[in-house]
Formats: C-alpha cells, sequence, structure tokens
C-alpha cells in the first residue's frame, strides 16, 4: 500500500515508520529479522531501507601503484525489502539515490523492485562518498533527486528511456522525498532549499520526510514555509534518540542540526552511557508527545537498529 494512501485512511491515530541500514559487511538477514521482530508487534506503518554506495580507498602497493580497495560494503537494500515484505507483511520502502546509478540502471532498478511488489521508493541525491570531495554523479546519472523523481514519475506513465520499451512495464510508485527543517548543508539558504523541495514536489513526489531534528519549533518553522511555499503534500518528521555523549558534536557535524542547550547540557552532566541513553530516549519521548499533539499522526524514526527506544515509545503513547 502506498504512504499516502496510509495516512489517509490512518483515522490520525498516531502512528510510527523506522529506517533502518543494511549491516555492514553482510550479516544474516535473520539478525534484521530479529532485531525487528519486537517493533512488528507494535505495527510501524511502514519501514524505510536505506541504500549506501561502496566506498573505496587507494592504497600504495609495494611496486608504488595506487590500488583501488573496498572499505565499505553494504548488502542490498532490494533484497531486505523484499524479504522484509514477505516475511512481515509490511510495507518496505527502499531508498534509491541519484549517485552511483545512470539512468539505465536506475530504469533496471525500478523494474525489479515493481516486480517485487514494492510501491514506495525514497528518492534522495545521496552523499558524496569518501573519496570525493564534493558530490559527483555518475556520467549519464542524475545529479539532483527531482530529476531522479521525474524519471520514477515517467515510469509510472509508462514513459521509458528509450521508446522502443514503451508500454512494457508500467510502474506505479508512490515517491517520497528528503526535506530539511534546518537546512540542506549546500543550499544556499532555507528559502532555496524550499524551493528546490517544491520542485521535487512538482516533478512528482508525494510525501517528505524530514531529516532528524531535536527542536521541534524548528520542524514547525519549516513546515509553516513549506505550505507558504505551495507545498501540500504529507510532511512527516524524523526523529532519532541522541544516545552518546560523542553524538553532541557528530550530529550537528553530520547532518547539520542544532542540539538545544537544555539537552546538550543533560548530556554534558551525564555520568554514565547508560545515563545518556535514558535522556536521549526521554528527549525523543518528549517531543513525539508535542509532534502527536500537534497533529502529526505520523512520525518516522532513524533506528540505526535499536529498536527498544521505539518499543518504549510505543508503551507510553501509543
Ligand atoms: P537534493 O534534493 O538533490 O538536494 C541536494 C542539494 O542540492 C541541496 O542543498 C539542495 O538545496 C540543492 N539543490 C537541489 N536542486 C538544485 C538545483 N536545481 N540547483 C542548485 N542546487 C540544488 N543518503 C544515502 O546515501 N542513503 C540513504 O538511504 C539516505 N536516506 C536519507 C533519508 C532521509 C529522510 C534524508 C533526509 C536523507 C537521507 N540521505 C541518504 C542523505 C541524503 O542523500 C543527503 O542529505 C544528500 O546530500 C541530499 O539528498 P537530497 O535527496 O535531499 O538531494
Amino acid at each position: 500500500m502506498k504512504v499516502t494512501e496510509h495516512i489517509k485512511y490512518s483515522n490520525n491515530k498516531p502512528s510510527f515508520s523506522v529506517e533502518i541500514l543494511p549491516p555492514l559487511k553482510g550479516e544474516n538477514i535473520q539478525d534484521i529479522f530479529k532485531a525487528l521482530e519486537p517493533l512488528m508487534e507494535i505495527k510501524p506503518t511502514f519501514v524505510d531501507v536505506t541504500y549506501h554506495r561502496e566506498e573505496y580507498e587507494y592504497k600504495e602497493t609495494k611496486e608504488g601503484l595506487w590500488e583501488k580497495r573496498i572499505i565499505r560494503k553494504r548488502p542490498g537494500t532490494v533484497g531486505i525489502c523484499a524479504a522484509l515484505q514477505n516475511r512481515f507483511g509490511v510495507d518496505a520502502v527502499p531508498h534509491v539515490l541519484c549517485g552511483g546509478f545512470t539512468k539505465e540502471e536506475t530504469e533496471n532498478l525500478l523494474i525489479d523492485l515493481h516486480f517485487l511488489g514494492i510501491d514506495n521508493i525514497v528518492a534522495l541525491r545521496g552523499d558524496a562518498v569518501k573519496s570525493e570531495i564534493y558530490f559527483k554523479p555518475k556520467k549519464q546519472g542524475h545529479r539532483y533527486a527531482n530529476e531522479l523523481v521525474r524519471q520514477i514519475d515517467n515510469q509510472n506513465q509508462g514513459i521509458y528511456l528509450d521508446n522502443e520499451l514503451l508500454n512494457t512495464t508500467k510502474t506505479n510508485f508512490c515517491i517520497g522525498v528528503a526535506g530539511y527543517p534546518e537546512k540542506h548543508i549546500e543550499s544556499p539558504n532555507m528559502d532555496a532549499d524550499i524551493q528546490f523541495l517544491k520542485q521535487k514536489i512538482d516533478s512528482g513526489a508525494s510525501y517528505i520526510i524530514t531529516q532528524l531534528f531535536y527542536d521541534n519549533q524548528k520542524f514547525y518553522d519549516f513546515v509553516e514555509k513549506c505550505r507558504a511555499a505551495g507545498i501540500t503534500t504529507p510532511i512527516i518528521p524524523g526523529i532519532k534518540p541522541l544516545s552518546t555523549k560523542r553524538q553532541l558534536n557528530l550530529i550537528p557535524y553530520r547532518f547539520n542540526v542544532d542540539i538545544p542547550i537544555d539537552l546538550a547540557n543533560d548530556v554534558i552532566k551525564a555520568k554514565t552511557k547508560e545515563d545518556v541513553i535514558e535522556i536521549g530516549i526521554e528527549w525523543m519521548i518528549e517531543q513525539s508527545k508535542d509532534l502527536y499533539s500537534k497533529g502529526f499522526n505520523l512520525i518516522h524514526f532513524y533506528t540505526m537498529g535499536k529498536t527498544d527506544p521505539i518499543c518504549r515509545l510505543a508503551k507510553t503513547i501509543l
């Protein structure tokens, strides 16, 4: 079922979705099943599965040559989505990137996803990999997410890259895109970022999932700006519990988001690792209560493989 249909038929009841990462270096799929089982009992609306490009490094050989080596590889997003749908009957939503794909490779990926019964896709540009200074599209690939959205939307209408393929497989994906309540780091300014977000919607996207944030007011301001810019699609807030002291510096650096002073001070004062985890979960629960109370009935949780905080939240709120 499409994410937009889930939202439409939810009767405004508080609900949640989660995001999981394919595990590094391909552990067994059973580990993913085991981690998700407690969550499935409280019925997430959908499960997003991220996509990650391979990371390379160049090592000098004894002969003084540069050798390209893979340093980070994750198993297939597509396979995990198919397995999750099969095992749990939950809608699995693959993330599809511009980076690392030609348009033709994207077309083939979409045909596979359609064949596997996937109804939703989150279309993203992707970040630069470590060997790049800034994001570079593959030759014959897309530079910005709105171009990828357009390709998916075209394919939904039976328009393929090669006219010969016309009417072979008409896909029917519901397309989600990323939004940034505190601005994407590369964007010239907030207004421009929202203008580009609108472009993604105009190209065929049906809903927005936001980057994580810790200050709900920034999310509410963002929603207001989106509405003022003519964006009428659902905007799903994305949140993640802070869980280590190190993240006080890592999260702002990695995601371009602020950590409110009250939360930062509590984490700084915490004496043990367990205290930090507890503070992070409590903050996330308060954020969620506030979001639900303001009518944001579907919240997306970045679980990073840890499902306990969401199960706890479910016991207190859902
Ligand atoms: P875009 O919408 O293409 O925007 C990229 C930048 O270009 C922005 O600064 C935007 O303002 C600017 N821009 C857009 N259009 C134009 C234009 N026409 N001219 C000039 N500038 C323009 N990364 C992964 O690798 N794998 C994942 O699975 C993944 N999942 C994510 C899920 C969510 C919900 C979010 C919020 C992010 C996710 N990311 C993921 C990270 C994402 O790939 C990065 O944030 C990436 O840098 C931007 O992706 P985008 O789709 O927002 O890009």
